[in-house]
């Protein structure tokens, strides 16, 4: 409820009036004269209430433009990634394009490894041959991939992501899509390893692959 505050004529007592009383004829409390409350009576209270919770409202659209500047960031953040991604996947294609590109040096895949691959594969997609690059990141893990047959495709290159040792591999997953499409082992980027075809170690295997 408003209220504002005049002083009594008389007595020049402060007298507090709620709005409705605006015009109306009021006793002073203090010298007990009747009075007009003034019909311009400044109101307050309330208004402070209303200046209150315009103050919180402020807060309010403060923290809401906060969040949305939070979520512009992450937005921000997460294209700024996925543009990145996609130039280092464009970098890597041109890299295979050209020869002058360094790739990092591979090494012949262990039998255990490619057996490890062949098994997942089934015997219909045979190996011809399997190099291996151990993770940079992972060390106890090694990037291999191997070049096998498709009946009426001719030979793909597939790229695993395999636990060491070499000579007894254990867990793995798909680093790229032939890997996934052919051996269906659960994709790599999806586990803590977030293994991918852009890694050095899957290119230089991808390079070297194709050139049998
Ligand atoms: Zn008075």
């Amino acid at each position: 409820m408003k209220k504002g505050e005049f002083l009594c004529p008389s007595c020049k007592t402060k007298i507090e009036a709620l709005e409705e009383y605006r015009g109306h004829q009021v006793q002073c409390p203090s010298c007990s004269q009747i009075t007009t409350v003034p019909v311009n009576l400044a109101l307050n209270g309330p208004n402070t209430m209303e200046k209150v919770s315009k103050g919180v409202d402020t807060i309010w659209s403060f923290l809401k433009g906060g969040a949305a500047l939070v979520a512009l960031v992450l937005i921000g953040f997460f294209v700024f990634h996925l543009f990145n991604a996609t130039e280092e996947e464009t970098r890597g294609d041109k890299r295979e394009g050209g020869n002058e590109e360094k790739y990092l040096p591979t090494k012949p895949a262990s039998p255990e490894q490619i057996r490890h691959i062949q098994s997942a594969l089934g015997e219909e997609y045979p190996i011809s041959k399997g190099l291996t690059v151990r993770s940079r990141r992972f060390p106890d893990w090694y990037y291999v991939g191997a070049s096998f047959f498709v009946q009426g495709v001719g030979q793909e290159v597939g790229i695993w992501i395999i636990s060491g040792p070499t000579d007894k591999p254990g867990l793995m997953f798909s680093v790229d899509g032939f890997a996934s499409e052919f051996s269906g082992m659960g994709e790599a980027s999806r586990t803590k390893l977030g293994a991918s075809v852009v890694d050095e170690e899957a290119r230089a295997l991808k390079a070297a692959l194709k050139k049998f």
